[in-house]
């Protein structure tokens, strides 16, 4: 990749914020920078919004309301499917985009693009189906119409780890609904959430109804969004602790809230497993964005029968995986995000080596500019150990084992999170009984990757509130309506 393409791409973001149509400087005049965390150089520079920002777009995105809610579905739609359009034809400039600012390797945010790209398409799509229903209420005295509308104006928050998929599958739901929004993209990766909302821009969208705000205060910022109370709806997808936090802050205005937290995920072989199925949805389901997602599988719990040729086959995998810059042709392993996250690789491994663990491949970061650390498979995990307990946000495959199917599930249930759970049998019937029994809100059964855009993806327990994705995902942007009239013929 030439640093001339890449600082072309990086040249077509706009900095500011969008408000009320229009790209403008923070009111502070503040900016912050935006790094390439393989290099740890400054790529990009953008407004840094404040409290009277984050209201400027809430006044716009209040203002441009009404409009929107009325402008028909099809045309909603159809501004939707032209921003996917123009998202396909320049799917090179945002894939690099993102790996630019966030790290994962080039194949991966190409895989991005379809994947964050397909929201756009199939709530495009969706707009002109959402349906109410029509009865007689049980009385026979009257007829019963229940309509679905726009909850209202709307504030999304965003993560790092996918900086499209995370924005389009907020913006996109909420859009065709028929409600406004202010966007707060994470301070790590704003550009990619920039560059979405011009395209949305050039794809037709009016003034107002979507806004941007980048911040490096998030909370600062969005305290007062959030207590505002025309705002209508609170749409976050990040840590637990934060959160937690910013339920408590939605508890005031009684808001909708949906929320896509942390996960645990289990990822089950059991003895009757196809070895090669389970290692290549293991490098998927682990490896994925350098282990840096919410649906990473963080507890590999292997029947001990088949453990240790499970281990030595990922080993021999992950072994092999190329370290480099995400641009580098063929790179696995990208940076991690920044130097906190190595941190805790580092520190999740070595209390799980203390606790009596085997390191082996890996198990340190990696020496040279940026912030690198080595894939790694760490075996013989013990209960009690911190890796089996936090989110390890990085590319590192634990490996414990399981005696039978009850003790299986008791281990994955083990853990407040609840968002996906991967499992690998050959037996049909253990299969369904799995679905049944573990405590999670999307599961892979012989399969290593789940999401797509026409799939409810969320969580149960500690994981989250809410679907976003498939026909679920529009419902959390509508609020139902009943109305009775007196029966015509009485
Ligand atoms: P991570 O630890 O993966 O960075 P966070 O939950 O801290 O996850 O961040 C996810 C998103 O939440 C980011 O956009 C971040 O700016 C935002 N955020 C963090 N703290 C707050 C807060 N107190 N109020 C509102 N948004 C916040």
């Amino acid at each position: 990749m030439s640093q001339a393409s890449e600082q072309a791409v990086l040249d077509a973001v706009p900095d500011g914020l969008l408000v009320g149509g229009g790209w403008r400087p923070a009111a502070s005049g503040r900016t912050f920078d935006v790094h390439d965390p393989a290099t740890g150089a400054v790529i990009r520079t953008v407004a840094d919004g404040g409290v009277e920002d984050g209201a400027a777009a809430l006044d716009a995105a209040v203002e441009a309301g009404p409009a929107w809610a009325r402008t028909a579905p099809r045309v909603r739609g159809e501004v939707l499917r032209r921003a996917f359009d123009l998202l396909q034809q320049r799917r090179d400039d945002v894939a690099l985009l993102m790996t630019l600012e966030m790290g994962k390797p080039l194949a991966e945010s190409q895989a991005e693009v379809t994947y964050g790209g397909e929201f756009l398409r199939w709530f495009s799509e969706e707009a002109v189906r959402v349906a109410g229903r029509y009865g007689t209420n049980p009385e026979g005295t009257g007829r019963m119409t229940v309509s679905q509308h726009p909850v209202g104006p709307c504030y999304l928050i965003t993560p790092w780890n996918f900086p499209l998929a995370m924005a389009t599958r907020k913006i996109a739901p909420a859009l065709t609904a028929g409600c406004t929004a202010v966007v707060k993209p994470a301070e790590l990766t704003p550009l990619t959430t920039l560059y979405v909302a011009e395209l949305l821009r050039e794809a037709g969208l009016p003034d107002g109804v979507l806004n941007v705000v980048t911040t490096s205060t998030a909370g600062d910022v969005s305290g007062p969004v959030i207590a505002d109370p025309r705002l209508r709806k609170l749409s976050f997808t990040g840590s637990t602790p934060v959160g937690k936090q910013l339920l408590k802050q939605a508890a005031d205005g009684v808001l909708r809230t949906s929320m896509e937290l942390g996960g645990n995920a289990p990822f089950l072989v059991f003895e009757d497993a196809d070895l090669d199925a389970a290692v290549a949805g293991a490098m998927l389901a682990k490896f994925r964005n350098v282990g840096q997602a919410c649906t990473a599988a963080n507890r590999f719990l292997v029947h001990e029968r088949v453990a240790e040729e499970f281990a030595a086959r990922v080993t021999a995998e992950v072994r092999g995986f190329p370290v480099g810059r995400g641009t580098e042709e063929g790179v696995r392993i990208g940076p991690l995000i920044d130097d906190r996250a190595v941190r805790k690789a580092e520190d999740l491994v070595g209390d799980a080596v203390g606790r009596g663990a085997e390191v082996l491949t890996g198990g340190a970061r990696v020496e040279r500019e940026g912030t690198f650390y080595a894939g790694t498979v760490v075996t013989g995990v013990r209960p009690g150990s911190e890796i089996l307990r936090q989110e390890i946000f990085g590319p590192v495959l634990s490996i414990s084992t399981f005696g039978d199917e009850d003790e299986a599930v008791a281990l994955a249930n083990d853990t407040e999170y609840g968002l996906v759970s991967y499992a690998f049998t050959r037996d049909a019937d253990r299969g369904q009984r799995l679905v049944d029994r573990l405590e999670t809100g999307m599961m892979g059964l012989n399969v290593g990757v789940i999401s797509n855009a026409g799939a409810p993806f969320g969580g149960v327990k500690q994981s989250g509130i809410g679907r976003e994705g498939g026909l679920e995902g529009i419902h959390e942007y509508l609020s139902t309506k009943y109305t009775l009239t007196p029966d015509p013929y009485r």
